[in-house]
């Protein structure tokens, strides 16, 4: 699933030359002038991080980091700061915004590509696409693959996001709406009931392999998974 990334510049220039490198690395950018307008955005739709400028009409860059980080819903939201080189760069860092990473004006592709990267496998592993091995069972985002002991498992696209999620957090207990927010995105209103079905799909498809046992209902909290027992 390509990283949806709200870009929160006011100079158009620079926004577009973002939201160019953004696409040509596979990212989805999405694109707000002010703070205003990018908490609009967020209404819709959380974003899987933020590109936030400091120097901003209106509501500051660090100002709009702070009430990101006191809501509930956007608290866990990674935030990458963009500075001017120079003094402010400087003072910015100093500041308490609750940033995850800055980046300092100019920089290149390469550079905004790596601070994204490593910002993301950090915080939201499950939507990199690095290679992931867990006790046998290997799942490769980029060529869509699982296999379970050597063996390729066959399965939908939501058992796979759901899989994904798992192994990027496995030994944690996560509850129905957890998941849901996590593997289908917030804001979008399905029963919980859902969540069993594909969870029951997914056990089902690591069945050949006999790995259904990762797969744990935890009665009254959710579902964890582990190779424990
Ligand atoms: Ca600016």
């Amino acid at each position: 699933m390509p990283a949806q990334i709200l870009v929160v510049e006011d100079e158009s220039a620079i926004q577009e030359l973002i939201a160019l490198n953004l696409e040509q690395a596979g990212q989805t950018p999405i694109l707000a002038g002010s703070a205003e307008e990018a908490w609009t955005c967020i209404q819709t739709a959380l974003p899987d991080l933020v590109l936030l400028d400091w120097m901003l009409p209106g509501q500051s860059g660090v100002d709009f980091a702070r009430r990101l980080r006191a809501e509930p819903r956007t608290r866990l939201l990674p935030i990458i700061m963009l500075t001017a080189r120079g003094e402010e760069d400087d003072k910015l860092r100093g500041l308490d915004t609750g940033a995850d990473d800055y980046i300092t004006k100019p920089f290149s592709t390469k550079e905004l590509q790596a601070r994204i990267k490593a910002v993301l496998r950090r915080r939201a592993p499950e939507i990199t696409d690095d290679a992931i091995e867990y006790h046998g069972l290997n799942l490769d985002p980029a060529s869509h693959r699982v296999t379970g002991k050597g063996k390729a498992l066959e399965m939908g696209p939501t058992e796979f996001r759901l899989l994904h999620f798992f192994l990027t957090h496995p030994e944690r207990v996560y509850s129905r709406t957890q998941l849901l927010d996590h593997v289908w995105g917030d804001h979008v209103f399905i029963e919980e009931r859902t969540v069993d079905v594909h969870i029951r799909r997914l056990r089902a498809a690591l069945e050949p392999a006999r790995l259904e046992a990762f797969v744990q209902t935890v009665r009254g909290a959710g579902y964890r998974f582990s190779k424990a027992p």
